[in-house]
C-alpha cells in the first residue's frame, strides 16, 4: 500500500502541530504543508506581539517538524480558487484545514467605518509586517485611543501604542516603527462591556502592562469592589486566572499614579456609536450593570450614557473564520463545523476532509492549546485510514512554490538585516520583495 498522502493547509501553529501529530501517528504518512504566503508560522510571525519574542521560540519545534524528510513545504500557494479544496482532495488521501480565523468581528454600531476606527486585526497585521495589511494607514497623531474588548489582543494593541518607538529592537515592521516613532497617544482606554471578574486577558499580560516604565494602569476602585452576587459568582465559577486578575486589578486600584502615559480600564461600558463627522472624534458608551442570574453574566444597559473623546478606535472583540469554496461553513460561529476534527456536511462527515486549530474550535486559547487540538484531529484521521479508497494520489505539483530551503534563505536574510541595525529581524513586507530576494 502506498504511503498516506496528507495536505495540511496553513503553516501556522495548528498546521505544524497537526503535521507533527500525523507523522507521529503513522510512520508511513507524508505531509505537504501548504501556505498562502511564502513565509511559514502564521500567527507566530504575524500575530504574536513583537515584544513577545519568547513566545516565538516555539518555532524551534516547527523547524524540527519541517526538517523531516516526510514533510514538504509549499509556500506562496493560496488554497481557495486555484488550487481549490476539491483539487487537493483529488490529489491527497486526506486534507486538513488549519487556516485559522483571519477576519475581524465587527461591533455593528454607527460610525464604525469612520476613518480612525479600525479592526485590531488590521493593526496587529500591520505592525507585525503581514503583507496583506501593509496598505492600512493609522493616524497616530491623537492623544487618546479607545480599544474595545478586554482580551489579550486588546492588551497587545494598548501596549504597542504605549511603547511606541521602544519596540525598535524587536522585529516590528519597519513601516510601523516609523509611524510609532511619532505616536502621540498618551492614554489608551480599554472598554470592557462586563465587569472585572469577566476580563478575558490573562494575568501575565496585565502584569506586564502594569510593569511598563512610564505607564500607569488606572483602575477605578469602585469597579473592583464586588457586589455580593458578583463575589458569589467568583466563588462558584472563577478559575485561577480570574482570581489572579482580580488580585492584580485590586492592587492597581490602590497604586498611586506616576504621571506617565495611562492605560485606563473602563469596565461595564459598551460602545453605542463611534462619533465624528469626517473622522473619529470619540465614542458614545452605555454604562452597564452585570446580571449574574445566568452562568454567563450578561451586560445590561442602565440607561446612563458617557462620551469618551478619542481620535482612534480599535475593535478587539475577537476574530472569525472565512469560508472556503465548497466547504461547509458555520457562518454564525465563523468555523468549519466538525466532530473531533472531521468536517461535517448536511449528511455527515465530508469524506477525507478535516480541520484543526482556530478554524475548528474558534479563536480561543494560546499557541500551546493547538497541540492537543491537532492531536485529536490526527487521531480521527488515523482512525479513518482503513476506509480510504485505494487510489494512488500524487500530491500537488507546483514547481513555483516556495520551498523550505527558500524560506531558510529569506529567514537568514531578515535576521542578518536586523542584526546590522541591532534588531531581532528586519521583516520583508511584501510578497514581491520576498520573491525578488529568492529569484
Ligand atoms: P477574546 O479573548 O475572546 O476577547 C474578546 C473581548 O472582546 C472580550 O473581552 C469580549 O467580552 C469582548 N467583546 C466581544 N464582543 C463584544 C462586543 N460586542 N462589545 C464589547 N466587547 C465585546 O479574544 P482576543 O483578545 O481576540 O484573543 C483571541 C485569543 O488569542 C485568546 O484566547 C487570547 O488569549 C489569545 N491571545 C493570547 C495572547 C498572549 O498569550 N499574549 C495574545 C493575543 C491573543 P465578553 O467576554 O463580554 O464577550
Amino acid at each position: 500500500m502506498s504511503p498516506r498522502r496528507v495536505a495540511v493547509v496553513g503553516a501556522g501553529p495548528a498546521g505544524f502541530f497537526t503535521t507533527a501529530a500525523v507523522l507521529a501517528e503513522d510512520p508511513d504518512a507524508r505531509v505537504d504543508l501548504i501556505d498562502g504566503l511564502p513565509t511559514p508560522y502564521g500567527l507566530v510571525r504575524y500575530g504574536v506581539a513583537p515584544d513577545h519574542q519568547k513566545i516565538k521560540r516555539v518555532v524551534a519545534a516547527y523547524k524540527r517538524t519541517a526538517a523531516s524528510e516526510r514533510v514538504r513545504y509549499l509556500g506562496n500557494v493560496l488554497v481557495g480558487a486555484d488550487p481549490s479544496v476539491a483539487d487537493l482532495l483529488a490529489c491527497y488521501d486526506q486534507v486538513v484545514l488549519c487556516v485559522g480565523t483571519p477576519l475581524a468581528r465587527d461591533l455593528g454600531i454607527p460610525g464604525e467605518s469612520l476613518p480612525g476606527s479600525h479592526a485590531a486585526t488590521h493593526f496587529v497585521g500591520w505592525y507585525n509586517g503581514h503583507p496583506d495589511h501593509q496598505g492600512h494607514a493609522f493616524d497616530l497623531s491623537t492623544e487618546r485611543a479607545v480599544v474595545v474588548g478586554m482580551g489579550n489582543v486588546a492588551i497587545d494593541v494598548a501596549r504597542v501604542l504605549l511603547k511606541g518607538a521602544k519596540l525598535e529592537p524587536t522585529d516590528v515592521a519597519r513601516s510601523a516603527l516609523e509611524a510609532l516613532r511619532h505616536c502621540a497617544v498618551r492614554e489608551v482606554v480599554l472598554l470592557g462591556r462586563r465587569g472585572a471578574p469577566q476580563a478575558a486577558f490573562t494575568p501575565t499580560e496585565l502584569a506586564e502592562l502594569a510593569a511598563l516604565e512610564g505607564v500607569d494602569v488606572v483602575v477605578d476602585p469602585a469597579q473592583v469592589e464586588l457586589s455580593d452576587e458578583a463575589e458569589g459568582w467568583v466563588q462558584a465559577h472563577a478559575d485561577k486566572q480570574t482570581r489572579r486578575n482580580l488580585e492584580l486589578l485590586r492592587e492597581l486600584a490602590t497604586t498611586p499614579p506616576t504621571g506617565g502615559k495611562r492605560l485606563v480600564l473602563a469596565l461595564q461600558r459598551s460602545p453605542l456609536a463611534v462619533l465624528g463627522k469626517e473622522r473619529v472624534e470619540g465614542v458614545e458608551v452605555a454604562v452597564n450593570r452585570v446580571d449574574y442570574t445566568e452562568d454567563w453574566p450578561c451586560p445590561v444597559d442602565t440607561g446612563a450614557r458617557e462620551r469618551i473623546d478619542a481620535g482612534l478606535v480599535f475593535r478587539a472583540v475577537g476574530y472569525r473564520g472565512a469560508p472556503l469554496p465548497g466547504v461547509p461553513f458555520d457562518a454564525q460561529r465563523g468555523v468549519f463545523p466538525n466532530e473531533q476534527g472531521r468536517v461535517m456536511g448536511a449528511d455527515g462527515p465530508v469524506p477525507r476532509l478535516y480541520v484543526a486549530g482556530w478554524a475548528k474550535r474558534g479563536p480561543q486559547g494560546v499557541i500551546g492549546t493547538n497541540r492537543a487540538d491537532a492531536k485529536e484531529t490526527a487521531l480521527a484521521m488515523a482512525a479513518d485510514r482503513d476506509s480510504l479508497p485505494a487510489v494512488e494520489r500524487p500530491g500537488l505539483q507546483r514547481p513555483d512554490a516556495v520551498e523550505w530551503k527558500d524560506w531558510e534563505r529569506l529567514d537568514a536574510h531578515e535576521v542578518a538585516e536586523g542584526a546590522e541595525r541591532g534588531r531581532v529581524r528586519e521583516k520583508l513586507l511584501t510578497v514581491e520583495a520576498m520573491l525578488d530576494l529568492l529569484s
